[in-house]
């Protein structure tokens, strides 16, 4: 674990987060909680952590997952004994704990030029991507392809998109092994504000995230909680603290279960 901000005490961090009564923890999943798989759909999360959860849920802590994902696709690979809640789409979606579900609507003309774009998707299939569709958002994945491959790919569709980004209002988001189409007016970092915004002054938080689009997130919690990346190699981020999964990430799941359980 690499402290990467001077003025941060992690130490600080946990013993405010011990007397805390609204402690509440969020979570990007892919990449963070699980590791990468070439199949998405078997993305299943790092051994130990479902178990970690589920101790964390039993606690004092309101546990969120925020994910790009369509949460019907995030939902079966979770493995916790009871659902948290989760937003998804980058915050397009929210389901809460109680299994209420909140859709937003897109604007519509980014999402007419988001069914447009799906017309040259076989294009990009027979090239070897894997294109994933969600309610707001089209993702081309390219991981596991030879470099050559995936770099041919990224060419064909920064070449056919960005006509399309231009035209339609749609933003094009890179991320870990692809690109993704998206209606603009959620992120990650929307989630974060509306979940904090909701919470008591006295709330504790984290959020923990790998991918760019987790920059977002990690800039909303910043001043108001504690920002961490969860990756096996650095990048530039505005984490205050990084930790190598999944011994670190187990450990940081463990001590906060620690702290946060019901006294
Ligand atoms: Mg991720």
């Amino acid at each position: 674990m690499r402290i990467l901000d001077a003025g941060f005490d992690l130490e600080r961090f946990f013993a405010d987060l011990a007397r805390s009564p609204h402690p509440a923890l969020l979570l990007d999943y892919d990449g963070t909680l699980a590791p990468f798989h070439v199949d998405p759909a078997r993305a299943a999360p790092y051994a130990g952590v479902p178990a970690l959860l589920d101790r964390i849920m039993t606690g004092r802590t309101r546990l969120i997952l925020i994910s790009g994902r369509w949460t019907r696709d995030l939902i079966p690979l979770l493995g916790v004994s009871r659902l948290p809640e989760i937003w998804g789409s980058h915050g397009f979606e929210r389901r809460f704990a109680d299994g209420r579900y909140d859709i937003a609507r897109p604007d519509t003309e980014p999402l007419r030029g988001l069914a447009n774009a799906d017309t040259w998707g076989d294009e990009l299939r027979r090239m070897g991507a894997r294109l994933e569709q969600k309610p707001a958002s089209l993702a081309v994945h390219w991981r596991g392809l030879p470099p050559p491959q995936a770099r041919a790919i990224e060419e064909k569709v920064r070449e056919k998109w960005m006509s399309r980004v231009r035209a339609t209002g749609l933003e094009l988001h890179p991320f870990d092994g692809g690109l993704e189409l998206r209606v603009p007016g959620r992120d990650k970092g929307y989630a974060v504000r509306t979940l904090l915004d909701e919470s008591p002054s006295d709330v504790a938080a984290a959020f923990l995230g790998d991918d760019l689009t987790d920059e977002d997130a990690l800039r909303a919690i910043r001043g108001r909680g504690l920002g961490v990346l969860v990756r096996p190699t650095w990048r530039e981020t505005v984490a205050q603290v990084w930790l190598q999964p999944p011994e670190e990430l187990l450990a940081f799941l463990e001590r906060w279960a620690q702290v946060t359980a019901r006294r």
